[in-house]
């Protein structure tokens, strides 16, 4: 375990298909908690999707119970805490299911996600012992207050102050927080604020106390079943053996419970963005016009092919991720007291691969649904389908856990910065890139070598910006933004690819056919828009003899036998309109 890929990694090396994780590597038990994860969500859940979305008194807190019962709360708690301490594979499996749930999603990942891991990293054994085992079975409901009105993305500019009492024995806390999802029926907050105006700490705090009130509820685009509402601390005493981590250090806290709560995000999006695609190729096979199924038209089938295609990727993306997450936490010792802050660090290493899986697939889950829409034709504007409510509930996963442009911004960001601090070899790879450029680079012929093209673009372009800016490229976001959507790419590209590689190495051609076919429709349809960014960084940062000395080296990069991704779509289009769900 001692050769394990670092963050960052998969853009400087060549990565073995037997390395990753895939679905396909599911073991029996992952299996029996997928049913079960799926079973709650489809026998539970859906069910009273109308009395959630009208925001039934008690339903949310019914169903946190219902999902303790059936340990899809505990998947993350160690088991001296009444957890189940599960591998992250099972975790994300949880995550992936329960993202079938609509607003559900959100009570569920507010209680586990953003709720509970920071205790499990950071709080003393007693704190654990305090909270934990009620946090498992859903008895006590937990919230993360991070957001403040004047304080989202810019989290550290928080205002919510802390002030120790007189006689030293309690903390008295003053502010307010906004957005804070489960807040209605939350019984503890895990909360920011700042002693002494400047130490940014993490407490936690007794919904119940005195001092405590919440807003009424937000009436919201989407996620209408989740509660959603502003928390007020007015001169609120919090014991001193509430600081959770250390005083001063809440940004540790705050932002190691993002990475975890951004990875469980993409995979809620997997679980959401079946769904949709599940009630739209229903949909698509039994409407007809003209006198067959619209399925059949070609324009519908492209559309099912493509959300196939992105779902394909998100699962490829969100499990290989979860594969090294796990392998990180097997190679350390997370026993002992302080082992929720190694867990915490295997987070962080892998801290750019969470927020691009955050950004992909969100923005992917975005695309879905409203695909989905277009095949309902004029009925996915109406409510009574589901995809109208889906299309809805979509669009804010764009905004929180980090908004998608300052979780691009920590792609690049961090990176750069470890590239520079030689923690990856990133100058290196850079250097090798140039030498490889000088002796000519071939034709690609087939789809790993556009992975490797993409990868290859990457390191020119960071070549490129390193050489103009230094380290002041963080100053220009849309270069930065742009360059992490191509750093994005190559994970995502090299995901599907792998995937396919793998389970054409395990299985015959057949059973392989349809992943290879959906890896290569994603493939070769997002290179170019690779490409096109790498050229649109470089007109930003040079012109005249310069700009097309560097328009030309990296055209030498992109030179490729194309494929025809429409008779792909086609074959995938069939495959899940035979099915009438998405299979892969
Ligand atoms: C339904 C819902 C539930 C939520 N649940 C929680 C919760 O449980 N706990 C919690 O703490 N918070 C929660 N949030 C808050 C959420 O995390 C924030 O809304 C989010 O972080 C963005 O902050 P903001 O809304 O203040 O937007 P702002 O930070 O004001 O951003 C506005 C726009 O400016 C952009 N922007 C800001 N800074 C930069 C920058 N440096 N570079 C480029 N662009 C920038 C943003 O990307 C965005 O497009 C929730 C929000 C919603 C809508």
């Amino acid at each position: 375990m001692n050769n394990l890929p670092k963050g960052g990694d998969f853009l400087l090396e060549q990565t073995d298909p037997s390395s990753i994780f895939t679905v396909e590597d599911f073991s029996q038990e992952h299996h029996m908690i997928y049913r079960t994860a799926i079973g709650f969500v489809n026998d539970k859940v859906l069910p009273v999707m109308n009395d959630l979305e009208a925001k039934k008194e008690g339903l949310n807190k019914e169903l946190l119970l219902a999902s303790g019962e059936l340990g899809l709360l505990g998947a993350d708690v160690p088991e001296e805490y009444g957890g189940y301490d599960l591998d992250k594979v099972s975790s994300c499996i949880i995550a992936e299911c329960i993202g079938k749930g609509g607003s559900f999603i959100q009570t569920h990942g507010g209680q586990t996600s953003i709720g509970i891991v920071p205790l499990v990293f950071f709080g003393t054994h007693e704190q654990k012992l305090q909270y934990l085992p009620e946090f498992v079975t859903g008895e006590l409901v937990t919230a993360y207050a991070l957001t403040e009105p004047g304080a989202g993305s810019d989290a550290l500019s928080a205002k919510t102050k802390a002030v120790l009492s007189e006689d030293g024995k309690h903390y008295v806390l003053n502010g307010a927080k906004q957005f804070i999802t489960n807040a209605g029926i939350a019984d503890v907050f895990i909360t920011f604020a700042k002693i002494d105006g400047d130490k940014f700490t993490a407490f936690i705090v007794d919904a119940h106390a005195e001092g405590v009130s919440t807003s009424p509820e937000e009436h919201k685009m989407g996620i209408k079943g989740s509660s959603t509402r502003s928390v007020y601390f007015d001169d609120v005493k919090v014991p001193l053996e509430n600081v959770l981590g250390e005083i001063g250090k809440g940004h540790l806290v705050a932002f190691n419970a993002l990475n975890n709560g951004r990875f469980k995000m993409a995979a809620n999006t997997i679980g959401f963005a079946k769904y949709a695609l599940d009630v739209s190729v229903e949909y698509a096979n039994e409407r007809r016009q003209f006198n067959q199924p619209i399925a059949e038209f070609g324009l519908i089938k492209e559309k099912l092919a493509d959300m196939a295609a992105k779902i394909y990727a998100m699962e490829s993306t969100v499990y290989r991720t979860a594969g090294l997450l796990e392998n990180k936490v097997q190679s350390m010792d997370v026993s002992g007291p302080d082992g929720g802050r190694v867990v915490a660090a295997c987070f962080d290493e892998y801290a750019v691969e969470c927020s691009l899986n955050k950004v992909f697939t969100t923005e992917c889950l975005g695309q879905v649904t409203d695909e989905g829409v277009q095949i309902h034709g004029g009925y996915g504007y109406i409510s009574e389908y589901p995809i109208e409510r889906l299309y809805r509930d979509s669009r804010v996963y764009r905004i929180f856990e980090g908004t998608n442009e300052i979780n691009r911004t920590v792609i690049t960001n961090t990176l750069i910065r470890r590239g520079l601090s030689g923690q990856i070899p990133l100058k290196e790879a850079i250097a090798n890139l140039q030498a490889q450029m000088a002796a000519g680079i071939s034709v690609r012929n087939d789809a790993s070598d556009l992975v490797q093209a993409c990868k290859d673009i990457a390191l020119f372009t960071l070549g490129a910006l390193l050489e103009k800016y230094g380290k002041k490229i963080a100053q220009h976001e849309e270069i930065v933004g742009k360059l992490a959507d191509i750093i994005m790419s190559a994970f995502v590209m090299e995901s599907a690819l792998l995937r396919a590689r793998k389970a054409l190495a395990r299985d015959c051609q057949d059973s392989a056919q349809l992943k290879i076919n959906m890896a290569n429709i994603f493939i070769y349809s997002n290179i170019n828009d690779v490409f096109n960014r790498a050229k649109e960084i470089m007109a930003a940062i040079a012109d005249g003899e310069r700009l097309a000395e560097l328009y030309s080296d990296l055209g030498t990069l992109l030179q490729y036998t194309p494929k025809n991704t429409i008779a792909l779509r086609q074959e995938v289009a069939g495959a899940i309109s035979s099915a009438n769900k998405y299979v892969s």
